[in-house]
């Protein structure tokens, strides 16, 4: 059923649900959304790549296709001289979800985030921000999704405002809190307390997205686990984040101008790191666990099988006892090769 709540209530009562994002990251890595802006233009311009990176995480193992209106809103559309181009872009994301989600029975979700538009201090910008995300989401709901994901929200106040939206349109929602700051939402709400209110106000899953890789993101969670009575959701991005540099926003390298967003590379968490990830955030409890920007499919299938999953996928999961000179048929290979492969310098 779509738009009535119970498939994500029925799926979380399943158990843990493997979730996916990063969708804007990847598809500027692959050369169609472009970086600063950040607008999932491809949405119209490049559909086929957006189906297929669906595609890519649904055989990976991803339970739930967001559909790709992250930064989809109004006021970056206007930013990118592409306004009148917003409700198309919103319908057709959604479109592409759902076609790629009945290929493998996942949950489609419609995805509103920060605005950049919201002030605390000034009242007036809650109703910009309403109006925003009331058009996004009138038009996802239309096109039919299973619930919201409201995302990598700074303020709680913004955050409440999604919520609110979502439970308008009578769908379930799962908001999710930015991390940037050591402790507390720009509006100066600890994250944990700012996670049981909006628990308190009815959301479905809380928790953190984006920011933190899963070393700083993993104890922060834990808190919010114990705090909370509703589900909770944990979608670190894939890098080595730490006490020094607890976001990828922070992270720094030496003759590097500016690591984040362009160089990250270095940072990269591997499959396993994902896949320890994967089954510390389930063993604390956590409903929905996940990955955002700068994941891939590797690391999601990674995840699912250390869930103990077979997928898709899983048809081509490493096997390196068929390696020539790491597996099973090395010992007929000339032993000099992998002598090569272990000498350090
Ligand atoms: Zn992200």
């Amino acid at each position: 059923m779509t738009g009535t709540g119970s498939a994500l209530a029925e799926r979380l009562a399943q158990g843990t649900v493997l979730g996916a994002e990063g969708y804007v990251f990847e598809l500027e890595r692959r050369g169609y959304v472009k970086a600063g802006a950040y607008v999932p233009e491809a949405v119209l311009d490049f559909p086929d790549a957006v189906a297929e990176l669906h595609r890519e995480f649904l055989r990976a193992g991803a339970e739930v296709m967001v559909a790709l209106t992250y930064y989809a809103h109004r006021g970056k559309l206007r930013q990118v001289g592409r306004e009148s181009d917003l409700e198309a872009m919103n319908r057709q994301a959604v479109r592409l979800a759902r076609e790629v989600a009945a290929e493998g029975g996942a949950l489609v979700a419609g995805n509103v985030c920060n605005t950049w538009a919201y002030d605390p201090q000034d009242a007036a910008t809650a109703g910009v921000v309403r109006k925003m995300y009331a058009e996004q989401l009138g038009w996802a709901a239309d096109e039919g999704i299973d619930f919201v994901i409201a995302e990598t929200n700074d303020y709680l106040g913004e955050a409440l405002i999604g919520l609110e939206v979502s439970q308008e349109l009578g769908l379930p929602a799962m908001v999710t809190l930015a991390t940037t700051r050591p402790a507390k939402t720009f509006d100066g709400y600890d994250y944990v307390e700012a996670c049981k209110i909006l628990a308190g106000h009815g959301a479905a899953i809380v928790g953190l997205n984006c920011d933190r890789g899963p070393a700083t993101m993993l104890p922060l969670i834990a808190t919010i686990r114990d705090q909370v009575d509703c589900a909770v959701a944990a979608q670190p991005v894939p890098y080595r984040t730490d006490q020094a540099s607890p976001t990828m926003e922070s992270l720094r390298a030496e003759g590097v101008d500016r690591v984040f967003p362009l160089a990250l590379e270095p940072f990269s968490c591997t499959r396993f790191e994902m896949a320890d990830f994967a089954v510390a955030a389930r063993d604390l409890g956590v409903s929905y666990v996940g990955i955002c920007c700068g994941a891939g499919p590797h690391h999601v299938r990674a995840m699912a099988e250390a869930l103990g999953r077979t997928v898709p996928a899983s048809k081509y999961s490493p096997s390196m006892d068929l390696h020539p000179i790491l597996g099973a048929a090395a010992s007929s290979q000339d032993p000099g090769v992998l002598d090569a492969w272990n000498v350090t310098l």
